[in-house]
């Protein structure tokens, strides 16, 4: 039987071996104490509460994100309103408004009533088709047509998918999102997260399903080299020592862009990261909203430097994307700043005020949360398939044609199998 070693427990890595687990012997080797990377929940001992790393919202075009909880029976641990509802609060205007996206392909949502987003005409839609015949080259405010559509809507959602400014961001990538979503009518982007943390949603039962194919999960192992010989792999070297491979045997490098340069020096990735921002606030007592934010248990914001709060119990996170732009700012004048927003967003639609004294908060900064999104950035991802027999790559930053997210993460991690040869539920089609 092959021998498949995964270097990365990430979802890219863990997305390759619940691909393979019936297929060959798997073995995880990650470097940290736990598998997740970028999409983990811990317990915070600052606030006593388990947190997510950052806040991560899945759409219901995420299919291949689906399908993996589903191959797991994950996907009851989501949690979501179940239909494309969006509530918002425009803090420059003081305006709460809720997007009602209809079900099918014909945007009724966007005619004038109350399901659209306020202020925007009907031909600033048009954005949306510049997005789907974006080139290589086009950013992000090329294609926004000014008015309140794009900024009450388009301008948030391109920051929060692309994780990268208006002026640079990739239009194409974008508009690869977009078509996905948006455009396949509203069932597509049916908002939804973790209802307890990521970990126990998407990293979690992985584990228990490799562990009933008997694969091998080893954390706290760093691998520091991959020695190869006449076009294959024949040796790792790791922290725990050197790992020879067999005749059979196949690498899956499923690490940062980075780090997967240092142990394969000829590979070009991307090279500019942005960073994310999440506020976790405890509060002595639950927090329960009325109406839709109590539906969609999240509401997006305009005009601040929040972006999403998401209410978990007694816990509120904020997430502030594209968060390279507020790296200078002191991380309590920033707590404090979003917990001013948070309470004019909320109070609103709470029985009760929230206290005017910010509860206990941790501000979290990912600095290398994804890869810049830009068009430049885009055309330095390799390909799955090396020139290297025994080796394929994964990741986000790969070529899956998505911006830094889960579903690309599961994309690619499909297409590292498929390269080396094996069933995947996607052909390595990628050039
Ligand atoms: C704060 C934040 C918010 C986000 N929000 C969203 C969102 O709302 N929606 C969304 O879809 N996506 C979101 N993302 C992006 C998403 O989390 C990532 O795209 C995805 O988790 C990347 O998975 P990956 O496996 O490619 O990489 P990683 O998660 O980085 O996994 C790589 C793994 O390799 C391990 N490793 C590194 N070096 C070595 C070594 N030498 N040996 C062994 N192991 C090693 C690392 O420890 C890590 O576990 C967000 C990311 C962040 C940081």
């Amino acid at each position: 039987m092959s021998h498949v070693h995964i270097i990365g427990g990430g979802l890219a890595g863990l997305s390759a071996a619940v691909e393979l687990a019936a297929q060959a012997k798997v073995t995880i080797y990650e470097a940290g104490p736990a598998c997740g990377g970028r999409a983990r929940s811990f317990h915070d001992k600052t606030l006593d509460a388990l947190i997510d790393n950052g806040n991560h919202l899945i759409l219901s075009a995420n299919g291949l994100t689906f399908r993996y909880l589903d191959i797991l029976g994950a996907r009851h641990t989501l949690s979501g309103p179940g239909i494309p509802i969006f509530p918002y609060y425009d803090l420059q205007d003081d305006l709460a408004w809720t997007l009602r996206l209809s079900k099918g392909k014909i945007p009724f949502w966007a005619l004038p009533g109350g399901r659209r987003v306020p202020g925007m005409k009907l031909s600033e839609l048009s954005s949306l088709g510049r997005f789907l015949k974006a080139n290589d080259n086009t950013v992000v405010e090329d294609c926004l047509k000014p008015g309140q559509f794009s900024r009450r809507l388009l301008e948030p959602f391109a920051i929060s998918v692309l994780n990268t400014d208006l002026h640079t961001g990739s239009a194409l990538l974008l508009g690869n999102v977009i078509r996905k979503s948006l455009a396949q009518g509203g069932m597509a982007c049916c908002p939804w997260f973790p209802e307890i943390g990521l970990s126990e949603t998407l990293v979690d039962p992985a584990l228990a399903y490799l562990r009933r194919y008997h694969g091998e999960i080893r954390t706290g192992v760093r691998v520091s080299a991959i020695e190869r010989e006449k076009g294959r792999v024949t040796a790792i070297e790791s922290t725990e020592g050197r790992i020879e491979l067999g005749p059979e045997d196949h690498v899956i490098v499923a690490v940062p862009g980075p780090v997967a340069q240092s142990l394969l020096p000829e590979i070009i990735a991307p090279d500019a990261f942005e960073s994310i921002a999440n506020a976790h606030f405890k509060l002595s007592t639950p927090v329960k909203a009325r109406g839709v934010v109590a539906q969609a248990r999240f509401v997006g914001l305009v005009g601040g430097i929040s972006e999403w709060i998401f209410l978990k119990g007694d816990v509120l996170s904020v997430t502030v994307s594209a968060a390279n732009r507020y790296a200078d700012r002191d991380s309590n004048e920033m707590l404090a700043t979003i917990w001013s927003e948070i309470r004019r967003a909320l109070d609103p639609v709470l029985p009760h005020p929230l206290p005017v004294a910010m509860p206990p908060a941790r501000l979290l900064r990912e600095k290398r949360a994804t890869f810049a999104a830009t068009p430049e950035q885009n055309r330095r991802r390799p390909t799955a398939k090396t020139d290297t027999a025994n080796l394929a790559l994964a990741g986000d930053w790969t070529n899956t044609g998505l911006p830094s997210t889960i579903e690309g993460a599961i994309q690619s991690g499909l297409a590292a199998v498929s390269a080396l040869g094996f069933r995947s539920a996607i052909k390595h089609t990628e050039s």
